[in-house]
């Protein structure tokens, strides 16, 4: 793991903040938000400190791949399939964290 010490996120990793394990594997982690914006909503990080999607996109791809196979994987259990996925990157449309993430919404109707 690449972690830095200012990072919630890091320190979740390190089990030094806890969270409610949704999946775990060698690239990723998901865990419950603490504040629901749905039935289910799930953030998905990856165990390297990377700052946002675009960043991820372009130093790790496959783990940006996995975190879309592991978010259908959690849909496929909770809801049909269906899910929303959302990587807010910049702190203007609302980005608090820095260590991405994507926030997988599913487990009700969402409106559009
Ligand atoms: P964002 O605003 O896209 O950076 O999303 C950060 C998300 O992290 C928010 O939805 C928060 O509710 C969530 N969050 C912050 N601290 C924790 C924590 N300790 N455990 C779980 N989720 C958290
Ligand atoms: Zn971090």
């Amino acid at each position: 793991m690449c972690l830095q010490d200012d990072c919630i996120f890091c320190k979740i990793l390190e089990k030094k903040i806890p969270s409610t394990p949704v999946y775990e594997d060698n690239l990723v982690y998901a865990f419950n938000d603490i504040n629901p914006k749905a039935a289910i909503h799930v953030l998905i990080i990856p165990k390297k400190h990377i700052q946002n999607v675009t960043e991820l996109s372009h130093n790790d791809p496959q783990t940006l791949l996995h975190i879309i196979d592991v978010a259908q994987q959690i849909a496929d259990k909770e809801f049909h399939g269906s899910y929303r996925l959302i990587f807010n990157t910049g702190k203007e449309v609302g980005q608090s964290v820095f260590h991405v993430h994507a926030h997988v919404l599913t487990g009700e109707y969402l409106s559009e």
